[in-house]
């Protein structure tokens, strides 16, 4: 937070102080946070366009900040926690938690029945993290099958050996793997090519004005025939209406997630619907 002034003082300019204090302080809170268990999960369940079955839900994590009236998102945290390591740490506290409530969910669930967790791409080139996911499915009993991370291309522009690596590892053990946001960002097809993913997740944005959009409308054609032909499920999400999911549905899009037809929800709830839907 210093800059060289023209007389070649150092100064230090207010406004980046502040930001400086401001990480500092943010980090303290979510550092208190991991240490109170402030983090939990919400779900938002996915569903099979073919049939109407929930076949899985993604964990979302929540903050219950005492300092704060409402939960916080984790807009509000996960940038200031991405700039830290304390990423990480969210990350093997929000996989642990995911774990655990998967393997509860396992007799009233079906087998192809998985749940999705994110990550970050700091987490993923951490070895902590790896040795961690070992750990935490020895400990729940939970079939790798039933697991799939999220990963967003950034870890492959980075083009790092480790990121690759980890990915490799990933997937040999049997967990799945999804590429999150698809289309939003820097997207290059080299790594489709390169590497093995079970799942593209096609970005919000092109959901979002579907109906009037025939691009969007040609952009999500386009990533469906591109998933299915490399062998790839294919899950929109961010559907809000009708019109979307119709149009989904006729160009068999495998599955949709959003508020449409369910916002994320409580643990307990989920397992209400689940319950209710058994044998469906
Ligand atoms: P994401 O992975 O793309 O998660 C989907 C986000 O879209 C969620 O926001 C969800 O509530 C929201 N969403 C779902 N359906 C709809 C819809 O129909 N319309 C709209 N407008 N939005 C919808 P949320 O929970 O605030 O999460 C935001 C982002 O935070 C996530 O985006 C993910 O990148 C990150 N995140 C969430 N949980 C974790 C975590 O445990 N670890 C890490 N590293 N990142 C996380
Ligand atoms: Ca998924
Ligand atoms: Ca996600
Ligand atoms: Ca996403």
């Amino acid at each position: 937070a210093k800059a060289e002034g023209r007389s070649g003082f150092v100064t230090f300019s207010p406004a980046i102080l502040n930001q400086f204090d401001m990480q500092l302080g943010e980090e303290a809170g979510i550092k208190r946070a991991l240490n109170c268990d402030e983090f939990f999960l919400v779900w938002q369940p996915q569903f099979e366009l073919a049939t109407g079955r929930m076949t899985g839900a993604e964990a979302l994590v929540r903050w219950r900040d005492p300092a704060a009236a409402a939960i916080r998102l984790p807009v509000s945290f996960i940038p200031t926690a991405e700039r830290s390591d304390l990423i990480l740490e969210i990350d093997k506290v929000v996989l642990s938690k995911a774990c655990l409530q998967a393997a509860r969910w396992m007799p009233v669930s079906a087998d192809d029945f998985v749940c999705s967790v994110n990550l970050s791409g700091k987490s993923l080139q951490n070895d902590a993290y790896f040795a961690h996911l070992l750990l935490v499915l020895q400990q729940t009993g939970l079939p790798p099958s039933r697991l799939q991370l999220e990963i967003t291309e950034g870890v492959f522009i980075q083009n790092s050996r480790n990121a690759l690596n980890a990915l490799a590892e990933i997937r040999n053990i049997g967990v799945g793997l999804a590429l999150d946001d698809f289309g939003s960002g820097y997207s290059s097809f080299g790594y489709l090519a390169d590497f093995n993913l079970d799942q593209l997740k096609i970005d919000r944005s092109f959901l979002s004005g579907l109906e009037s959009s025939k691009k969007k409308q040609n952009i999500v054609r386009g990533i469906i025939a591109l998933a299915n032909s490399l062998g790839l499920t294919v899950v929109a999400e961010g559907v809000e209406n009708e019109t979307q999911l119709d149009f989904l549905i006729a160009e068999r899009c495998h599955s949709a997630q959003g508020f449409f037809m369910s916002q994320p929800i409580e643990e307990n709830l989920l397992t209400k619907h689940l319950i209710a839907r058994q044998g469906r």
